[in-house]
């Protein structure tokens, strides 16, 4: 949050790996300073519950119930068919379970012209991701953080977006590399380009340019 934003009804959540989540603690003790008395929902894979209340437990305990007085947190998590629905913790956020549609999409938000839809992509294994469709009125965005691909489902959920952003970590050479290795389960620019070509959004922005990942492939 900051003066130039209004503070978000939503955070959406990609994936769980610590470089996209550690921000939290700070931005919900911020967004308690900014915005007492609002919903806050947070959607995210399977484990987002437990990240978010344990990033409740790291803050110190008078943050955390000031943080408990001010935001109304709901943690919304993008279950699939054989995933249990679990209770909420007391005292922790509320909790909901979202399942896709026979579509294949999770369709996380929808009313007074808008829709949040999540498509499951490729990224590490056992590491369930997700990219964001943002559609208001006619404009649509597709958002996505690390990756490697995706299927069929979120080809169609991507499909004609005005924007569309993605990451391209990985130089060529980079890519041929760790494919020998290991797979890095980031993308190329050329890979975003393939992509991109099914999509077809108007406009595509990159995003996530790094220097090489070297060994460490857990990001
Ligand atoms: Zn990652």
């Amino acid at each position: 949050p900051s003066a130039l934003l209004p503070p978000p009804d939503r955070i959406c959540l990609t994936h769980l790996h610590f470089d996209h989540v550690a921000g939290l603690p700070g931005t919900l003790r911020r967004l308690a300073d900014d915005a007492p008395g609002r919903t806050l929902e947070i959607l995210g894979p399977p484990g987002s519950y437990d990240l978010v209340a344990s990033h409740l437990r790291f803050v110190a305990p008078p943050d955390r119930r000031y943080i408990r007085d001010r935001v109304d947190m709901v943690v919304a998590e993008l279950l699939s068919g054989g995933d249990a629905v679990r209770p909420a913790r007391d005292g922790g956020p509320r909790r909901r379970a979202l399942f896709p549609g026979p579509d294949g999409i999770w369709t996380a938000m929808e009313g007074d012209g808008a829709r949040i839809r999540a498509a499951p992509v490729r990224h590490r294994p056992r590491v369930p991701t997700f990219g964001y469709v943002l559609e208001e009125g006619r404009r649509r965005a597709a958002v996505l953080s690390d990756n490697c691909g995706w299927g069929a489902a979120a080809d169609e959920a991507f499909a004609d977006a005005d924007v569309m952003v993605n990451e391209a970590t990985l130089g060529h050479g980079d890519a041929a590399g760790h494919r020998r290795r290991s797979p890095t389960g980031h993308s190329t620019a050329e890979m975003v380009a393939a992509g991109a070509s099914r999509a077809r959004p108007r406009v595509l922005v990159l995003t996530n340019f790094s220097a090489k990942l070297g060994g460490a492939t857990f990001e």
